[in-house]
Formats: C-alpha cells, structure tokens, sequence
C-alpha cells in the first residue's frame, strides 16, 4: 500500500540540523513542512548518546532559535564549576521532542514521520508498517549530511577477539565488577568523556589506560560563555586570537602563539597535537585528564586479542580482565568519505557548517537565507562552507572562511540584525547590546577591529604555504 503527499519543503533528518532549519523556516515562512526521520523521536544521534553525555558548550545557544534550552544557571559545582549549564543527552533530547510538539506539530504546517526510512527521490517507507509514501516537495532539505558516527552504532575499524571485554562508553555505568583496567581506545571528544566519567567515579587514574593516536588541540570553554559576566574572556579571546594569527611569523609560530593567549588548550605540554576536531573543555577538566599517565600513542588500534592489543607502531599487553572502552568513532570517517556540495544547488538544500563549531547557528542561518534570499550564487555566497577541521593546520582555512563569511553578514543589515536576535549565534546580540562607555569593552572592540585584516592576511598566507607544501 502506498500514500502520496504534498509540501514545500521535505527535510530528511530531526537532529539539531534539521530542527533549528525547520524552526527558522516556520518563523520566517509560511510554508508547509514533511519531517522523515529513521529514529523514533526528533534529536539525531543525541537518542543514542552515551548517559553521562552533556553538551559541550553552554547550553544558551544550541538547539533551535526559537526556544531557550539554558536553565540560566551557572554550575556552582563539577569540572565545568562557573560557568554556564551544559544540557545532559536527556535533556536535550527533552527538548527537541518538546520543540517538534509543541512548536513544529501545534503550527498545523509540519507533519512529522519518525520511524521512516528515506530512499531518496521523495520516497520513505515506515519501519513497523512497511508503508511506502510519495512526496512531491517544491525544496529537499538534506539535514543529514553533518550526522557523526557515535560509539553506540559505529562499527570499529578494528578486530576485537571474542575473550576480550570491549564496550562502547555508553555501557560504563553497567559495569558491576571491578576489572583488572580500563583500555579507553581514542583520542577525540568522546574518549575525554570516558576518562572524565572514570575519575569522576573514583577509579584510580593508574587504573587508566589512554590510547590516543593523536593529541588534540582543544578549546577552552569559558571563551564560549555569550554573557556579560564572560565579556572579557569571550569576546576578548577573539581579540587575542586575531592579534597572535596576525602576528605569527610561522604556522607553528602561530600555534603557539594561540596557545600562549589561552585559546587553544592541549592535554601534553610536551607532544604536538596533529588534530584539531574543536573539542571544548575546561581547565578544571584538563588538570582531571592530566592524571591519567598511562597514554598509548602507537598509532590507531588494529586489533584487540586476548593478550594484547596491536597498533600500527607497537603493542601493548592486555587481558581478559581488563575492560577495553571503545570511543573510536571517528569524526574522520563519518565525514572524510562525504564530498560537501553548496548548501542551495537547484530543489536541493544540504545545510552544512557555514559559522565553525556551530552546527546549529549554521542550519538556522540557511533556513534564513532560502527565505528572503532569490539568486541561487547570492544564497551560496552568503552561505560559504566551512570546511570541517580535522588535523590541526586545517584550523587555518576554517577560521579564515568563518571570518570571511560573518563579515560577508555584517554587510547586510536585514541579515545582521537578524543575527542579534538568533539565541543561537551566542555573541552578536551580547557585542550590539555592550555599554559603550565601558572602557574594557570598547578596548577589546577596538582590538577586534584592528586585529582582524592582519589575521585574515595570515591566514591567506598560510593557507598558500600549505597548498604550496600539499603540491610539492
Ligand atoms: C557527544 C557529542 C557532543 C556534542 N556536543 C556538541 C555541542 O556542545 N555543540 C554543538 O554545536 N555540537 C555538538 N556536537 C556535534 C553536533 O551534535 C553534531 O555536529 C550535530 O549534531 C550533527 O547533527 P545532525 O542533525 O547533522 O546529525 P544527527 O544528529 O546524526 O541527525 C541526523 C538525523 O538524520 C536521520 N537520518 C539519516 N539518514 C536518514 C534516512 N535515510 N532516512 C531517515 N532519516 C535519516 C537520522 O536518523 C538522524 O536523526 C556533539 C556531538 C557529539 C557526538
């Protein structure tokens, strides 16, 4: 049996892509709206995050635009001790099923298919009926493309013999026994997470076994607090991060320069850090992390026998007693092998990062842009991809496309002012609103303003030694 239907616009995804889209496309239109989405509620892979998970970054500017998801609070205990919340997996995924009911449903223009599986060409089928359904859409809206693999439902790109005890963090807290150690395998976000998880609840750091194939440049999360209180950490740690980019003699120069200035954080003084996923933590959590001593680096992990786990460039000793935590799911791979298209190409959408870190802001802002936007280059233009970073260098064309892009904004004023009243951008409403006579403040603007063409200068400049270095 087969149904067909009618919209304006067919979005395939209901994680924060697709609902901060669609919510910014429900304010600004008057369009009807088709939700699909495989899993049974709104909130992408925040329905398979691990118990312990919480966002990375104040809770105040994720989500959709249209609804707070902050308490307002600042955590007065904990690693993230000052400031502001940091929604758990469960309230976030709260949130978005509140948002698709109580905002997207009650407007009587989105009609929600959870459970469905998108085959492409406006067709779905429903999972528990096997129900097919024809959609003909005005605009596809593909807010899959930016989905991660998660330690949940990734499979490993390694073997792991069946005596050994292996389990994605997300088992952690079903453990009853006390094993012989813990093998945290991965050096990216999640993997922090496992090890803070594991100190938190007392095991003994000696106890720990860290393999990370990279170190990571990290940031530091009290440069992400969008409040008054934070001006001068905040809004002051981009002054600083253009002066040391503009004042870099090298790319590593530069590197240590931003380090220097507290904008990039790394876990090992004495190793380089090779990648750079923007992982954000705080300094509380990095003194935490720093007493774990056992760290692996070998290389990526290519097999867990009983006795031992063999990496690229060694081995290591291991035991059937020891519970091996897997955190190897790779951001890498979940968009290494994805060639990014524009974001408007004909009936086609494909939201992607166009402000770095910020998924959110960057799917909300192309819902604002196909809204009031007709010129197909003019919407690209002003919606210009942020390439995903993933080894530390590409931290230099990142930041150079996001300064272009938010100054390609600023020139707009619909689009500026717009801007202000997105929760989801974090900073712009905070530096429109900020007390001109306050002398801090207009002293950090002033360094913003002059900081910023010799940044980009820099980046430009570095940006040609790497393609120059990529093509000898
Ligand atoms: C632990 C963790 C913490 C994070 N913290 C932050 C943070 O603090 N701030 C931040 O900005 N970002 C954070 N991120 C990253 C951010 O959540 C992701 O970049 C972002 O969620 C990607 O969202 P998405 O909607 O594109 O993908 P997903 O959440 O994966 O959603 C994609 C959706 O598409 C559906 N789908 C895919 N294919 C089909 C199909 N064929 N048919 C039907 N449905 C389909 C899936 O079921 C899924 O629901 C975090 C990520 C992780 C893993």
């Amino acid at each position: 049996m087969s149904n067909s239907l009618i919209t304006d616009y067919l979005v395939i995804g209901s994680g924060v892509v697709g609902m901060a889209f669609v919510d910014t496309l429900l304010s600004e239109t008057d369009a009807n709206i088709i939700v699909v989405d495989r899993y049974a509620k709104p909130g992408g892979h925040w329905n398979m995050a691990y118990p312990f998970v919480t966002l990375h970054q104040p809770s105040s500017f994720f989500g959709v635009s249209s609804k707070e998801l902050s308490r307002g609070d600042i955590d007065m205990i904990g690693l993230n001790k000052g400031m502001g919340d940091l929604a758990t997996g469960a309230e976030i995924c709260a949130y978005f099923e509140d948002v698709m009911r109580h905002r997207f449903l009650a407007s009587g223009r989105v009609r929600y298919f959870p459970l469905c599986e998108y085959h492409g060409d406006g067709q779905f089928t429903a999972k528990l009926t096997g129900k097919r359904t024809a959609v003909a859409y005005r605009k596809l809206v593909d807010a899959t493309f930016m989905t991660i693999a998660v330690p949940s439902t990734h499979t490993p790109n390694f073997t792991v013999a069946p005596a050994a005890q292996f389990m994605p963090l997300n088992n952690l807290p079903s453990v009853t026994e006390k094993p012989a150690g813990y093998v945290v395998i991965g050096g990216g976000k999640t993997s922090i997470d496992a090890c803070l998880y594991l100190l938190e609840n007392g095991v003994d750091a000696d106890e720990i076994t860290w393999i990370r194939a990279r170190d990571a440049w990290l940031l530091d999360r009290a440069n992400t607090q969008p409040t008054e209180a934070f001006f001068s950490t905040s809004v002051g740690a981009l002054a600083a991060q253009y002066e040391s980019i503009g004042s870099a003699k090298s790319i590593a120069d530069m590197f240590q320069r931003l380090e220097e200035c507290g904008y990039l954080l790394r876990l090992d003084p004495a190793t380089r850090p090779r990648m750079f996923h923007a992982a954000t933590v705080s300094r509380a959590e990095i003194v935490e992390l720093q007493r774990i001593k056992n760290i692996v680096r070998a290389g990526h992990v290519t097999a867990i026998e009983s006795h031992r786990i063999v990496l690229h460039e060694g081995e290591i000793a291991t035991t059937p007693a020891h519970i091996h935590v897997d955190c190897s799911a790779s951001l890498e791979r979940s968009f290494g092998r994805k060639k990014p298209s524009p974001v408007f190409v004909g009936d086609c959408i494909t939201p992607q990062m166009i402000r770095a870190y910020q998924p959110a802001f960057s799917a909300s802002m192309a819902a604002y842009v196909e809204a009031h936007y007709a010129d197909e280059a003019e919407k690209n233009r002003l919606c210009t991809l942020v390439p995903m970073p993933n080894y530390d260098v590409d931290f230099i064309p990142m930041t150079l496309a996001m300064i272009i892009n938010q100054y390609n904004w600023s020139q707009d004023d619909a689009l500026r002012r717009w801007c202000r009243q997105n929760r989801l951008d974090g900073f712009a409403k905070l530096i429109a609103e900020m007390d001109r006579d306050d002398r801090q403040k207009t002293d950090i603007m002033r360094r913003i303003q002059a900081g910023v063409m010799p940044a980009v200068a820099k980046l430009q400049q570095f940006s040609a030694e790497l393609a120059d270095g990529a093509r000898k």
